[in-house]
């Protein structure tokens, strides 16, 4: 049986085309007919069915980690938070929620918090990924509107892409990119980013600005563009408001280009050619993301961009707009149901009493917040501080995700009552939870979601629930029930939820709300179910959706003018010092996702990357006497990170390192990036300061290396200084390397793996290999070798499913040497398994394009994700 769902990682939100199987397994494949994607998956949405199963689940309701009935779990958490606002009022509880949840969790949790509860402390991890555009586009719009379509990507002439890999965050829409390209050779790509990544391999310019330059750049632009003629006057006077103070903010700034470039560390003739391109192009998109919202100044970044969108008219119509794209497959409905803490329901705030009033008539709770609550980080240092002493966290993991983990886990150490809902068994946060709620995962949850185009559509439930799970809102509401809130949480269905969500857009909008879907007010199951991916809003007059947003010309501030904001130049808070010399950036990596609670169960996704790292530029590496591959260390009195070193020779600026958001303490012995980045956040938004961060940089000197590989289910304490772990199915790899010297190989095995059966040493090579066999069958093997290069196991991992090895089988699992072992080199094609050395013997036999590898290897045929890696590769080779 086929059903049509929603991929729960990015926010560009691709249809999923999902085959049930009699097996109770599922098979996935892009969903032809959803306008986010038509058929295509990255390797993350392809890998979808490899992360599914009871394996690694939360299965039933914990209390202090004792299982118990979902009545007891309710009961605990209803009365713990009443007696907890009963003592010390309202704003002494909490929710975090997550990006990731579905519209009707996030709107019954808000509607809990916020209307009944009587506290706005309702925050999200969202509020990492997108709240300087949100702020943007509010104090521009007056409403948190993303004015622009996929299909604008496709339809503009000059694509701006800034402080975003979407190579490898977006994959889908680069590849949409990508085709635009190719049918329009004219279409100009530049990539504005300090790192030349993935992306730039479609980029006919890459500005790889300094660190924290953005709204300089823009505001820059925006001088250039009144001093070359090229203003809009017409659209300034009409739509506008605030323009002259606007340009006079960014004159002040900078008097010539040249000034500008030297600002953010460009070639003035590089920035020249850019600025010459926005002047003369018309359909102009400026996509932009994280590089832009994670800074102290995200909020003037994103009003930097939007300005020159508005000088020169260039929005409201095809392909062109200030195009932020969220990160998280639901940050949009987030957003819709007021899930941010400044925030309060269906796109309406604190800002006004007539808008409390309104919610709270709608909600009938006279009970209803009337102020902001407390933002992502103040949240936890209020938890710290004592004054939140209940907090409920839904599906996400901030011991991992927010800056200053320490402090994160100091607070939730404190905190008199945590409750966590999860899917997952085992996370980070999970470990300090008073409560443990098991929540269904995606295949099981059944709801709906917006993704970055304001285009909603339905995640539909396809397996049951694993073990005791729950659905989120089923969950919340059941607790709010218990708090005495019955009448207002009496849901059956999420459809009877979305119906209400609607109907609270339509509830005395006259039209000055842009957030408005209220044609499926009355929505029934049926329709509920066969619903269509849609824009909104969803109106009498449009409704089919809307594809763009202001082609009128008219904005939802008071005088209907979008704002022009004056931008002052402002620096990063976290300045590099002589103890701490290195700009720390952050990001994602191309086949992993947040902090792996779902990604990390797919083996196929630790084939590209499989251990923390730091990519470094080569003088770096040469001044720090650091070599490619050998371990490092980052350190910042907050905490410290280990990984291996990449060197890069031009794709890292001087002095600065990057390290991937996403390896954690369930993975890696110290690979938290939020260990080392300071709670220092935009004074707007409350977004973190997660793309400048400053530490030390230092070579880890290991007095060994070595590896292991162990059943999965095998219970291992691994006291060495570093270790990550790679989930290989039924087998997981752990590479290891250690400053105490190993002495007794023999001894160090039984103590914390068990019984040695075979083994072999060799001091003057500094090998030592051992085995452990439970009758004939490999229980793990260990190998210490020379700090070098680890060769392939992939003969090894075959050897842990032979239910019975052979004598040769016995004989061969310490002898790297003896067997047939291909090392792929780096895997870069994860679809088919391709690796670097396959594909560079390829080139060398005479397959010269990406399309002659695809036709050789099949690499880059399937989702496409790995198709700049190939080009560089192509690059390299045959320069
Ligand atoms: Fe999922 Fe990839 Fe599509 Fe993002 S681009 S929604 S991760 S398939």
């Amino acid at each position: 049986m086929h059903k049509m769902t929603t991929c729960p990682y990015c926010g560009v939100g691709c249809g999923v085309d999902a085959d049930i199987l009699d097996s109770g397994s599922i098979g996935v494949k892009g969903d032809k007919s959803h306008p986010a994607n038509f058929g295509r998956l990255c390797v993350k949405g392809s890998a979808l069915h490899e992360v599914l199963g009871a394996g690694g689940r939360l299965l039933s309701p914990l209390i202090n980690n004792v299982p118990v009935s979902w009545d007891s779990a309710l009961d605990e958490v209803s009365s713990r938070f009443l007696r907890t606002i009963s003592e010390h009022g309202p704003d002494s509880v909490a929710f975090y929620l997550s990006g990731q949840l579905l519209t009707e969790d996030y709107y019954v949790a808000n509607k809990l918090m916020k209307g009944f509860i009587g506290s706005a402390n309702v925050d999200t991890n969202s509020r990492l990924c997108m709240s300087s555009a949100v702020a943007g586009y509010k104090r521009a719009f007056g409403s948190d509107t993303v004015p622009c379509s996929y299909e604008d990507l496709e339809k503009a002439e000059l694509l701006v892409l800034v402080g975003s890999n979407t190579a490898w965050n977006h994959p889908v829409l680069y590849q949409r990119m990508q085709a635009a390209k190719k049918k329009n050779p004219s279409l100009k790509v530049v990539v504005v980013d300090p790192r030349r990544t993935a992306t730039c391999d479609l980029a006919d310019l890459h500005l790889a600005l300094k660190p924290s330059t953005d709204s300089e750049l823009f505001s820059g632009l925006l001088s250039y563009l009144a001093d070359q003629n090229c203003l809009n006057h017409d659209y300034i006077e009409q739509y506008t408001e605030g323009f002259e103070l606007a340009l006079a903010s960014a004159q002040q700034q900078f008097d010539s280009v040249s000034a500008v470039a030297k600002y953010c560390d460009l070639d003035s003739d590089i920035l020249t050619t850019f600025y010459e391109w926005f002047a003369q192009t018309d359909k102009v998109v400026t996509f932009y993301s994280q590089g832009v919202n994670q800074s102290f100044s995200g909020t003037d970044n994103s009003n930097a961009i939007i300005n020159c969108h508005l000088a020169t008219g260039r929005i409201g119509f095809e392909g062109a707009g200030p195009f932020s794209i969220t990160g998280q497959p639901n940050a949009m409905g987030g957003r819709e149901v007021g899930g941010l803490a400044n925030q309060l329901a269906a796109h309406l705030d604190f800002s006004s009493p007539e808008y409390i009033d309104l919610v709270s008539r709608f909600w009938n709770a006279p009970n209803i917040a009337q102020t902001e609550g407390l933002k992502a980080v103040e949240l936890f240092q209020a938890i710290e501080e004592g004054k939140v002493k209940a907090v409920w966290i839904m599906g996400t993991n901030p011991a991992v995700s927010l800056p200053n983990t320490h402090q994160v886990t100091q607070a939730l150490e404190k905190c008199p009552l945590v409750v966590v809902s999860d899917c997952m068994a085992s996370t980070e946060t999970l470990k300090y939870a008073d409560v443990c709620l098991p929540a269904t995962g995606w295949s099981e949850k059944d709801g709906t979601v917006t993704n970055a185009e304001r285009r909603i559509s339905r995640q539909r439930s396809l397996l049951a629930p694993t073990g005791e799970a729950k659905h989120d809102w089923w969950i919340i509401s059941e607790v709010a029930k218990k708090m005495g809130f019955e009448d207002a949480f009496s849901y059956q269905h999420p459809a009877e939820i979305f119906a209400e969500h609607a109907a609270l857009s339509g509830f005395e909008n006259d039209g000055n709300r842009d957030f408005d879907i209220r044609l499926y007010q009355d929505i029934d199951i049926d329709t509920y179910n066969s619903f269509k991916p849609v824009q909104w809003p969803v109106t009498q007059e449009a409704p089919y959706g809307t594809a763009r947003m202001f082609s009128d010309g008219r904005f939802f501030t008071p005088s209907k003018r979008a704002r022009f904001i004056p931008i002052q130049a402002s620096s990063p808070i976290q300045q590099v010092t002589p103890e701490l010399p290195y700009i720390l950036n952050t990001g994602r990596i191309r086949d992993q996702w947040h902090t792996m609670a779902m990604s990390g169960r797919a083996r196929r996704l630790f084939q590209h990357r499989d251990e923390p790292f730091v990519e470094l530029n080569q003088a770096d590496a040469l001044k720090e006497q650091i070599s490619d591959g050998e371990l490092v260390k980052l350190s910042h009195p907050q905490g410290d990170y280990i990984g291996r070193a990449r060197v890069m020779v031009s794709e890292q600026r001087r002095g600065e390192l990057f390290v991937p958001m996403h390896w954690n303490n369930e993975f890696s012995s110290l690979a938290k990036m939020g260990a080392l980045l300071e709670p220092v956040t935009d004074p707007i938004s409350g977004q973190p300061e997660s793309k400048h961060g400053r530490v030390s940089l230092s070579k880890l000197n290991p007095s060994w290396q070595g590896w292991l590989m162990c059943r999965s289910d095998l219970e291992i304490n691994l006291p060495v200084e570093y270790w990550s772990k790679v989930p290989k199915g039924d087998v997981t790899f752990y590479y290891l390397a250690d400053s105490v010297e190993l002495v007794d190989g023999i001894a160090w095995c039984k103590e914390h793996l068990g019984d040695v059966s075979i083994w072999l040493e060799d001091p003057n090579s500094q090998n030592f290999r051992a085995a452990g066999l439970k009758g004939e069958v490999l229980e793990w093997t260990f190998f210490v070798m020379p700090y070098g290069e680890i060769p392939s196991t992939r003969w090894l991992e075959e050897m842990f499913s032979e239910a019975e090895l052979s004598i040769d089988q016995r004989r061969f699992i310490l002898s790297v040497t003896g067997c047939e072992i291909e090392n792929p080199g780096e895997m870069i094609c994860s679809c088919y398994q391709v690796g670097s050395n396959a594909i560079v013997e390829a080139i060398g036999l005479g397959s010269r394009t990406v399309d002659m590898l695809g036709d050789k290897l099949k690499c880059g045929t399937n989702c496409g994700s790995c198709i700049p890696e190939l080009n560089a590769i192509l690059a390299k080779e045959l320069k």
